[in-house]
């Protein structure tokens, strides 16, 4: 068993995947080990956090988080290098000591440090899903070209990863990845046009950011999770499949094609598939509770419903479009979900806009960064305000 100290890069380090590589690598004190830590808005959070596993380097969103981290982490005696906005994530990525960069910050803006670390020849696990959405196809090509890995974090996609150990794409039948289903999985069409924010941010089986419970609720954030497998398993968008499964205990399925199906199968814990990704090849020994199935008494499944998600029909018309379609969905997306938490949309109106975003992209293929950034934000400006614009 090797046991050489792993040094690790997490951005996004406030967040409910970040909180849970800390408790991860708290537990192992003598497999890892803390480089750098990028955190947001929660200054207090990342203050306690730099205390505890002092980093060498600190990124914050903004120059106001920078002073107030500079001020609490001197009243501790604490002198830490401190970078703001965009430049202190990659510089949290690229950090020269890292081994390894857990890429856990929340949308669009966790595509750039995820490149640059891939870039700088860093192994990436990654739970920014809309990385793989917005460049999975170059991502890939620059992780090849520096000889490293993409860890899957998302916990489908770790069960996947696997499901599949290792067997080639020719033997796979299909990818199934299972969905809760959202606090509105019975909810008719009726029901759904009138909850509320409160009522789409309280869900039933995984403890999340907001941004990604309302995408559960509206189960875009499966059609993302179909484009990342897309690219993290390297499979065509026809062997992906949706299959609701409200425990959230089996967390996704291969079926292989001499029919056999291969499933994982743990508690709803985020942390059983960060350990996974930070100890890959090997497994450790967590002291956290474990499944048992008998108490489980049973494990229901039923299929996708379309026409009360159309996120699942949207996902298909953005992969059809090639890369243009996977950002236009997934800036669409970031855009309409915070004008339904800030009550400017109705909860189904997150599809709809998503939708008359799709009618007009022009299928495209960009080969740089640049190229996406900019696309993303000409898609971001094309969505003028519904409150400003009067309708
Ligand atoms: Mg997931």
């Amino acid at each position: 068993m090797t046991n050489k100290l792993k040094k690790i890069s997490l951005l996004g380090a406030t967040g409910s995947i970040g909180r849970s590589t800390l408790d991860i690598v708290e537990r192992f004190p003598e497999r890892y080990q803390i480089v750098a830590l990028g955190g947001g808005l929660n200054i207090s959070e990342l203050s306690a956090q730099a205390r505890r596993f002092r980093p060498q380097l600190l990124a914050v969103q903004n120059d106001a988080g920078a002073e107030e981290l500079e001020r609490a982490l001197k009243e501790n005696g604490l002198k830490i290098p401190i970078i703001v906005g965009r430049p202190g994530a990659v510089a949290v990525a690229t950090c020269p000591e890292a081994d390894l960069v857990v890429a856990a910050m929340v949308g669009a803006v966790g595509l750039e440090p995820a490149w640059a670390a891939l870039d700088a020849g860093k192994n990436v696990a990654l739970a920014n899903k809309e990385s793989m959405v917005m460049a999975g196809r170059l991502l890939n090509k620059v992780a090849a070209a520096n000889k490293v890995a993409i860890l899957p974090l998302d916990s489908e996609h770790s069960a996947l990863w696997q499901a599949l150990n290792g067997e080639s794409e020719a033997g796979v039948e299909k990818l199934i990845l299972t969905a809760s289903g959202g606090p509105f999985r019975e909810f008719s069409l009726t029901q759904m046009a009138a909850v509320t924010p409160a009522e789409a941010l309280r869900h039933p089986r995984w403890d999340m950011g907001p941004k990604i419970t309302i995408d559960s609720a509206t189960m875009m954030n499966k059609a993302l999770e179909i484009i990342e497998a897309r690219w993290l398993f390297d499979m065509v968008p026809e062997k992906i499949e949706v299959l609701v499964h409200p425990q959230s205990i089996v967390h996704s399925l291969v079926e292989y094609r001499d029919g056999s199906v291969l499933a994982q199968l743990g508690l709803p814990d985020m942390r059983l598939p960060i350990a996974y990704a930070l100890s890959y090849p090997e497994r450790l020994r967590l002291e956290l509770p474990k499944l048992n199935l008998a108490e489980a008494g049973r494990l229901d499944f039923f299929a996708a419903d379309e026409e009360r998600f159309p996120a699942l029909a949207l996902v298909r018309r953005a992969l059809a479009a090639g890369d243009s379609g996977a950002i236009a969905l997934n800036a669409a997306n970031e855009i309409a979900v915070d004008y339904f938490r800030a009550g400017k949309i109705g909860f189904l109106e997150i599809a709809a806009m998503v939708a008359e975003v799709l009618d007009k992209v022009e299928p495209r293929e960009f080969s740089t960064l640049g190229e996406i950034l900019n696309f993303d934000d000409e898609i971001r400006r094309s969505l003028s305000d519904p409150e400003n614009s009067g309708n």
